[in-house]
């Protein structure tokens, strides 16, 4: 199995859906911090011809697929969720590579300390990948409205995602650092600019100490 480099401070940065986190990332981005996003790969190792799309299609026939030969994921989000071992088994073919292509994807950051992005860290235990971990936090009413005026999901599917999410206070209290964004972007802006020398000076130490 890969492992990380241990020489690099990478920071996990994660939230319930609509706290923020893109906006986060967004903002270390513009630092010129590396931002690995755990959601882009997901997506990336089930492209047609990837090792887990060929172990997919293989295993469900045309039923998974899709125009352009992308999976339908409604397909396969609806045949998960009602039978627990095909849902074992999508993990198990996805969950590695995910793991390999973040691991990888760390590796070649360029920046004094890396971001990896994840709205399931805890959750995935992608956790054991970073050295600490920052969490966005929002009250689940802001959450919901953010994240129904951006897309077309709507209050019921919203709420449906956060209760199959980590509860906020669990959240929180397993997290390293905490940025509220139940304010203004600016005001994000400026708790992730101290943060942002907060971990420049750690990755200086954690360097220094190699
Ligand atoms: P998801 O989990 O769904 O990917 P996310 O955690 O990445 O969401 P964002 O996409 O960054 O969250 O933010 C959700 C929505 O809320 C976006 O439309 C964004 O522009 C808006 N938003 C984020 N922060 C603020 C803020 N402080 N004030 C107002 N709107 C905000």
């Amino acid at each position: 199995m890969l492992s990380t480099d241990s020489h690099r401070l990478i920071i996990g940065l994660t939230g319930g859906i609509g706290s923020g986190k893109t906006a986060a990332s967004d903002f270390f981005a513009s630092k010129d911090i590396t931002v690995v996003d755990a959601d882009i790969v997901a997506r990336e190792v089930v492209e047609p011809g990837e090792p887990a799309w060929l172990a997919i299609t293989e295993r469900y026939g045309n039923d998974v697929l899709q125009e352009g030969q992308t999976l339908n994921r409604a397909w396969l989000r609806q045949k998960v969720f009602t039978e627990p071992d095909e849902l074992k088994w999508l993990e198990s073919q996805t969950h590695p590579r995910i793991r390999d292509c973040l691991i990888q994807q760390l590796r070649d950051a360029t920046s004094p300390y890396a971001v990896l992005v994840s709205p399931l860290l805890f959750e995935s235990g992608q956790s054991t990948l970073v050295k600490r971990t920052l969490v966005i936090d929002v009250p689940v009413d802001t959450q919901v409205m953010r994240a129904c005026s951006r897309d077309t999901n709507d209050e019921e599917q919203i709420r449906r995602i956060i209760a199959a999410q980590i509860p906020r206070e669990e959240r929180c209290q397993r997290a390293d650092d905490v940025a509220d964004n139940s304010a203004t972007l600016a005001q994000l802006h400026a708790q992730l600019e101290t943060l942002h020398h907060t971990y420049l000076t750690m990755a200086t130490s954690t360097a220094r100490k190699q």
